[in-house]
């Protein structure tokens, strides 16, 4: 493994105030909340508490930003891939904080977040850096005597919503694009997760970004949340999260200004293990698809399903990986597996859990609580999980996985469309006519072969279906902050 700086077990938490303007401050109602350590269940610190008046502020403090004539509005495309790369830089400075502060606040293995929310966040920023100055429109040959072209134009003020499982990378995610194509913006964070973004503003100041551009406000999703929604200045919003409140911002977008959205939601991912695959490593990379960062992430593959002639094998070798994870302290290197987020994830899944029992899909493995303290859950293997049950249709966001059974390449498909989700998906398989047959037919926006969980900053991502509504990431991201405007000009005489 790659050298890493050990953990900071007990960061110094910084910055607790709302980010406006390039200043801290309380909020307006003057109240805070809590953020939890889901290790301990103690509470970490107090945070501001944001609230429809202070998105009020924020979206004031953007539009200013965004006005024209601004700094912002005058800063050469290039200069803004400066600043892009100059955060970046920033971030891998403090990555050591930065990564130590997710685990206290997630709960995720330290080593992840360095390795992995880090890694992709820092990436991610660079990636968009690079695109500043070449996100240009065409000259157009229309009939007439015209000279017609297309400017590429910040949407404006554009407001992200962004879960708690990967706060860094999906703050990154909203921001680096936004910000490449020269809008103004206004996060809000999770509530259970407000600490590294506050962080992050700090760099924002620090590399240089004018005051306005970017805010960041804590705070919960029905107040601060719905507020950014139903805004009539925020002319975009980036949300990540639940369908149901992807459903209600698009509702609010609707009723309000008809703001532009990009939704990334749920997913209840398939993994198709063919029999000539190698089980070994089929069965590892089934694990991690489901496993990772306790299951609490949007492509899970939470849907297994097993050609028949290497079904029984392939349970009893997931179930022995699963009972070698190593759940425990996330400031432990050797640790694989920490705890949920939260006391409300906590008793969704371990609800979630009930059901599958009582469906009468045979539990492998796991299924409690772990330990006395925090919310661990063991990791769970259910087997024989009937399609039409509850384990197999709704999102569990948690450490439990679903092993299914077929018997033909067009069963797989069925059963495997068989969902009102279409985030991600994967084939297992050494058969490239497999392979390709299942890419093209698999209703997803991404298809892994022989590997799972792979995103990258320059490779575009979202959902068919109710899993989401736009492509984030690579140059399709671009689409989502831009606005293209034709000007057409009478010219007296055309040349070509
Ligand atoms: P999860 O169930 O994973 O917590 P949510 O969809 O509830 O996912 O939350 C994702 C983000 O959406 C969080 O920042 C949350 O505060 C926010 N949110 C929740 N409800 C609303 C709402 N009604 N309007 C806008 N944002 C919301």
């Amino acid at each position: 493994m790659a050298q890493f700086p050990p953990p900071i077990e007990s960061p110094e938490i910084k910055y607790t105030k709302l980010f406006i303007n390039n200043e801290w401050v309380n909020s307006v109602s003057g109240k805070t909340f809590p953020t939890i350590n889901p290790c301990t269940e103690e509470k970490i610190c107090d945070v501001q508490e944001g609230d429809k008046a202070d998105v009020d502020k924020a979206v004031a403090a953007a539009k200013k930003a965004f006005s024209l004539g601004s700094e912002w509005r005058k800063m050469d495309a290039s200069k803004r891939g400066l600043l892009l790369n100059k955060l970046a830089n920033l971030i891998e400075r403090d990555a050591q904080y930065l990564a130590s502060l997710e685990t206290l606040d997630n709960g995720k293995p330290y080593l992840a977040s360095y390795f992995g929310d880090l890694d992709v966040t820092i990436k991610v920023y660079r990636y968009y850096a690079g695109w500043t100055d070449k996100n240009h429109g065409k000259v157009i040959p229309i009939d007439g005597e015209y000279f017609c072209f297309t400017r590429h134009e910040p949407v404006g003020v554009c407001g992200a919503i962004i879960p708690w499982n990967f706060p860094l990378a999906m703050q990154a995610c909203k921001l680096a694009p936004a910000l490449a194509c020269g809008n103004t913006v206004v996060l809000k964070t999770a509530e259970q997760t407000p600490l590294s973004a506050l962080y992050v503003a700090s760099l924002i100041k620090e590399a240089g970004f004018p005051p306005g551009v970017v805010n960041v406000i804590s705070g919960y999703g029905p107040t601060a949340g719905a507020a950014i929604s139903e805004h009539m200045d925020v002319d975009k919003v980036a949300f990540t999260g639940s369908t149901e409140v992807g459903q209600r911002i698009m509702m609010a977008a609707a009723q309000s200004n008809l703001k532009r959205i990009t939704l990334e939601l749920g997913g209840k991912s398939p993994v198709i293990v063919f029999a000539d695959a190698d089980i070994d490593t089929a069965v590892e990379t089934a694990h991690f698809a489901l496993f990772m960062n306790m299951g609490q992430v949007c492509t899970a593959g939470s849907r297994v399903y097993v050609e028949d002639s290497i079904y029984d094998e392939f349970v009893k070798k997931s179930v022995e990986r699963v009972k070698r994870r190593a759940v425990g302290s996330p400031w432990q290197p050797t640790t694989e597996h920490g705890p949920q987020v939260d006391r409300e994830q906590f008793d969704k899944i371990l609800g979630l859990i009930e059901q599958g029992k009582q469906s009468g899909a045979k539990l492998m493995c796991g299924g409690k609580r772990w330990g006395d303290k925090g919310y661990f859950i063991e990791p769970t293997v259910f087997a024989d999980v009937d399609q039409n049950s509850v384990i197999a249709r709704e999102e569990i966001f948690g450490p439990v996985q679903q092993i299914m059974r077929f018997k033909t390449i067009d069963e797989a498909i069925e059963k495997a469309n068989d969902t009102k989700y279409g985030l991600a998906s994967a084939v297992l398989t050494k058969n490239m006519e497999t392979a390709m047959k299942m890419s093209s037919a698999i209703k997803a926006g991404t298809v892994w072969i022989n590997t799972y969980h792979v995103l990258a900053g320059a490779a575009p991502f979202g959902g068919y279906r109710m899993s989401g509504q736009g492509r984030e990431m690579g140059e399709y991201g671009l689409r989502n902050y831009t606005e293209v405007k034709t000007v057409t000009m009478k010219i007296s005489e055309k040349n070509s």
